[in-house]
């Protein structure tokens, strides 16, 4: 019988390299590091640096103000 014929699998450790988020993941490699995660991705948050979607609530927020 070979030995070492699987890969070891253990829990490792992933950090985001944006918002510095850790998170686990049962994988064979050393260390992960990501650009960006489920934490602090725009798709995620909500947060697009671009302005324009942010301008529109903006405004949507404002307008709801003065209907107050
Ligand atoms: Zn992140």
């Amino acid at each position: 019988m070979k030995k070492n014929l699987h890969p070891e699998i253990k829990s490792i450790e992933i950090t985001c390299t944006t918002c510095g988020n850790n998170f686990e993941l049962k994988t064979t490699v050393e260390e992960i590091k990501v650009d960006v995660c489920s934490n602090c991705h725009p798709f995620y948050t909500g947060k697009q640096t671009s302005g324009s979607k942010t301008g529109r609530v903006d405004k949507f927020n404002k307008r709801m103000e003065k209907i107050k």
